[in-house]
Order: C-alpha cells, then sequence, then structure tokens
C-alpha cells in the first residue's frame, strides 16, 4: 500500500531488538500515525521476522492509523536471519552499529528516492548511532528514553560526574539527587553500582554522549506520576517530555509487536475467574530465575491459595537448558485451577478485572503497565533500574511491597515462605485496601495525562507541531 500524498511529514522510528524497547517505541509509532504523520517503525530484520512469527502478520505491514499511517521497514544486523546470535553484548553491539549503520542509512535514501524523504528520526537508547546518522545526514533528531526520569537523572547525574555513587564496598552510604527521595545502595541500578555490569554500563552512559544532539527526549511516563523528578530537570539543554503512558494511547489500534506469541487464550481462562482473585506472575523478556528459585517461587504460588497466571519464558532453544521449573509443576498447577504460559498478552492480561495482583520484575514497561491498569504489585527486581522502580513502586507510588531475600541453602533467595507473605499482605492483607486505592488513583491520573488537554495529549501534541514546523 502506497502512502497517500498528503502524509507530507514522515517519522522514521529505530529500535533496539528488545521487548522491552519494542513495546514502547512502537506505542509511540501508533500515536504519531494517529496524529496524521506517516511513520516507519524500524528494527533489525531477524526482529521483524520474529514479529511477523508471533502475531501471524503475513505481507500487509501497513496500517492506517487516523489520518496517518504506519509501516514497517527492517534493516540488516549483518547476520543471517537464520543464525542464532551466541555473540558476547559487546560483539553484538559493534556489529549492530557497523552493519546495522550502513543498511539503515540505505534506508534512509531509498526513501528520499521515492519521494518521501524523512524529516524526523526517533531512536531509543542503545541504537545512540542512529543519533549520529541523523546528525550527518541533517536530520533533526529526538530520543524516546524507555525508563523512568528518575533513572534518567540518575544516569544523568553518573555520566556527567555530578556526585559520587557509592561502590560495593560502601554499600551503607545513601545517594540523594535533587527532585529524587533519598536511595539506598539497593535502590540505585545496579549496572552503575555492581561491577560485573561494566559493559551494559558503557551501553547505557554511551547514549548521554549523544542526547544533547537531539532536539527533544520523550519519556514514556507521565509529569503527574514523576513532577517533582522532572521540575528538577527542566534545565537541561535536551528538554524532557513525558508523553505516556504510551500504551494507553491509541491501545485500540491493534498492532503488536510481540517477539514471542502470546497465549491469547489465558483471556477465556481469566474470564472463568471471580473478580480480584488471580495472581499474575512475569519476569518480562530477559530475566531468568535460577533453578532454585524458581523452586521457591513456585510453591510460594501454590501456598498462597490463589490462582495463577505465571509466564515461564522458555531459554533459547541453542542454551539447550530447561524452564527452571520442577517436574511436574505445571501439572500440578494445572490440577490446582492455575495456569504457565511462555508468552502472555500483558497488556489485556492486567486490564483484566480477574487480576489481584502482578508479581513483577519491575522493567519499566512493566511497572507502568500495571500503574496505569490499576494493579497493586509484588516487587522481585533483579538488576539494572529494576531495583530503582521497585522503590518507587513501593515506597513512593505507594502501590505494593517488595520481597525480601534471605539465606537458605547457602544461597540469597526469596524463600516460599516470603512469596506466600507478600502475596497474601497485598491481596488480603491490612495494607490490602490502601494499595488498591493507590493504584487506582495512578490508573485514573494515567487516563487523564493521556486523555484530550492532558500533560501527555499536550506533550505529544507539541512534539507533532514541532515536527511539522522543522520539515
Ligand atoms: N542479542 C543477541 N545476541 C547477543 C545479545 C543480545 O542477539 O549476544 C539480542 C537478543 O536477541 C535480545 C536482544 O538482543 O532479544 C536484547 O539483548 P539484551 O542483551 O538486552 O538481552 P538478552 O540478550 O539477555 O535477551
Ligand atoms: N510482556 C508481554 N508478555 C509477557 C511478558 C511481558 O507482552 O508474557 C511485555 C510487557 O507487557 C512489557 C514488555 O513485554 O511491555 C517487557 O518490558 P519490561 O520493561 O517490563 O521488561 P524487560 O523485558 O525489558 O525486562
Amino acid at each position: 500500500m502506497e502512502p497517500p500524498k498528503s502524509l507530507l511529514h514522515h517519522v522514521l522510528m529505530v529500535s533496539f531488538p528488545g521487548q522491552g524497547h519494542i513495546n514502547p517505541l512502537l506505542r509511540l509509532a501508533k500515536c504519531l500515525a494517529s496524529k496524521g504523520l506517516l511513520v516507519t517503525f524500524s528494527t533489525t530484520q531477524q526482529t521483524g521476522q520474529m514479529m511477523k512469527e508471533a502475531t501471524n502478520k503475513t505481507d500487509d505491514t501497513t496500517s492506517n492509523i487516523g489520518d496517518g499511517q504506519l509501516r514497517f521497514e527492517f534493516f540488516s544486523d549483518g547476520w543471517d536471519i537464520d543464525e542464532p546470535k551466541r555473540a558476547s553484548l559487546d560483539a553484538w553491539m559493534h556489529q549492530l552499529e557497523t552493519a546495522g549503520r550502513d543498511s539503515f542509512i540505505q534506508l534512509i535514501n531509498q526513501h528520499a528516492e521515492q519521494g518521501r524523504p524523512v524529516s524526523c528520526i526517533i531512536n531509543n537508547p542503545f541504537v545512540p548511532w542512529v543519533t549520529d546518522v541523523a546528525t550527518e545526514l541533517g536530520i533533526p533528531s529526538a530520543v524516546l528514553w524507555v525508563q523512568s526520569c528518575a533513572v534518567y537523572s540518575i544516569y544523568y547525574h553518573y555520566h556527567h560526574q555530578l556526585v559520587s555513587f557509592p561502590n560495593p564496598d560502601q554499600q551503607d552510604l545513601t545517594l540523594d539527587l535533587p527532585g529524587l527521595p533519598t536511595l539506598d545502595f539497593q535502590d540505585i541500578p545496579s549496572f552503575l553500582t555492581l561491577n560485573p555490569f561494566d559493559s551494559l554500563k558503557q551501553v547505557i552512559l554511551a547514549q548521554f554522549k549523544n542526547l544533547e544532539k537531539a532536539f527533544c527526549v520523550l519519556v514514556d511516563s507521565f509529569e503527574e506520576l514523576e513532577s517533582e523528578t522532572i521540575s528538577a530537570m527542566s534545565h537541561l539543554a535536551a528538554p524532557i517530555r513525558p508523553v505516556g503512558p504510551l500504551f494507553k494511547s491509541q491501545n485500540d489500534v491493534k498492532v503488536r509487536g510481540d517477539m514471542w506469541k502470546a497465549a491469547d487464550d489465558c483471556l477465556r481462562w481469566l474470564d472463568s475467574k471471580s473478580p480480584g482473585s488471580v495472581v499474575y506472575v512475569s519476569f518480562g523478556s530477559i530475566v531468568a530465575l535460577p533453578k532454585e528459585q524458581m523452586e521457591e517461587l513456585g510453591s510460594g504460588l501454590l501456598n498462597s491459595g490463589l490462582p495463577f497466571l505465571w509466564v515461564v519464558k522458555p531459554p533459547p532453544k541453542e542454551l539447550g537448558i530447561g524452564s527452571g521449573l520442577p517436574d511436574g509443576f505445571v501439572e500440578e498447577a494445572e490440577d490446582k485451577g492455575s495456569v504457565v504460559v511462555e508468552w502472555s498478552p500483558q497488556e489485556q492480561v492486567l486490564d483484566h478485572p480477574s487480576v489481584a495482583c502482578f508479581v513483577t520484575h519491575c522493567g519499566w514497561n512493566s511497572s507502568m503497565e500495571s500503574l496505569s491498569s490499576g494493579v497493586p504489585v509484588v516487587a522481585f527486581p533483579q538488576w539494572g533500574d529494576q531495583v530503582t522502580n521497585a522503590k518507587f513502586l513501593v515506597d513512593v507510588y505507594g502501590v505494593g511491597l517488595r520481597m525480601k531475600k534471605c539465606t537458605k541453602k547457602d544461597q540469597e533467595l526469596v524463600t516460599s515462605e516470603e512469596v506466600e507473605r507478600c502475596i497474601v499482605e497485598v491481596t488480603k492483607g491490612l495494607k490490602a485496601e490502601e494499595l488498591k486505592k493507590n493504584a487506582l488513583k495512578w490508573k485514573k491520573a494515567a487516563e487523564e495525562a493521556v486523555a484530550e488537554g492532558g500533560s501527555s495529549y499536550r506533550n505529544i501534541q507539541s512534539f507533532v507541531d514541532d515536527i511539522k514546523r522543522m520539515a
């Protein structure tokens, strides 16, 4: 389908090929198309292939949304499309930047030759080289930050060495930054404080070298949620514009970017359960818990007495390891009225009235989705920004509890007793009513932010006006 000639403004959006990056960028893509722009969504060919297979898309990669249009186009990262990737993160990032860059520039040139030159490029973190390409070609560029404003502020202060951060030998020190609550060591993104994450830390910080070239930094958050942090950052060169929760705007447009096939029949299973009775458990697209932790979690879930829907993502086939679930667990869970799936339609699950609470790793997308669906959480953060998000969900937004680890069989684990205790506390305990009330308050605030006239709605609108003015 050729784009209508009336679509003068063409936005090219480039996502790092990970689910937690694709989702918010694709949601923004739908939102911008609905405002009458031609939007091309792009990531690597291999991931594009996974998305097509998971969502049963065949040839039709174009959708008309409102007055605009959304197209998909993928670029090569230099790897054979069917080849499993076993390279180190450093090697993979290097390949993505070198081969991806050339293929990406070709894509921009083709658009110009075909009469729809790119007027703005938007990329998300982990592909900071896209901003360089935009600068070289003289195309205005913006960034979609896919974590919270609070985490942006922390990385910003770290990158510019504005304060000193505690190291692993100073775990009793705290961190105080403008517009943020005092953070304990356990609340600071682990990529900054713990040595094993050095190469990820470099990747994350690399984007800050480029941010000032972007005319604007959009964030999948909303002003009412992070007002103090946002006002403390109002002096930054690239202004922060919260435009979220992105999944709440245009969520009736059924364009999905799942990399794995979602078990949609779990929605019918949820229909069969009573309101507020189900525990939803998911740790996003990357986290894999050790076997012993899976066992503790599994028995805690069974002992809670509530039916649960647990997403257990199988590890990549080439690694040849099991799911980490004890033998016979899935059958026992099903006998007791619960379900284990490999990938869920999470947005719809969290919006389902049967869901009582969300046991989550606190990835930023999952955090925003639970807050804006009004679902209280049991926080089980693993690394990166998840620990900071957990701090905010529990202590600032007041929507849940954080599970505590202890030493068991020489390992640091959350025990089955702690899993059970937290689930029961959040769903039926003394604070359950207050947690639900707070969660519903955030749901309302999120809906107002994206509704016509709301803070995120206005920020999107002024961003679209900027694009039109610059073209
Ligand atoms: N990835 C890859 N090879 C690597 C590292 C990452 O192909 O060596 C791809 C992988 O397909 C994944 C995406 O990059 O979907 C996100 O990578 P990240 O390191 O964030 O997470 P993980 O590799 O643990 O899934
Ligand atoms: N997700 C999903 N089905 C699942 C698990 C996760 O659709 O079974 C989606 C979830 O809604 C979210 C994204 O995958 O949008 C995960 O992003 P998040 O930032 O929470 O975690 P990450 O995968 O980056 O660690």
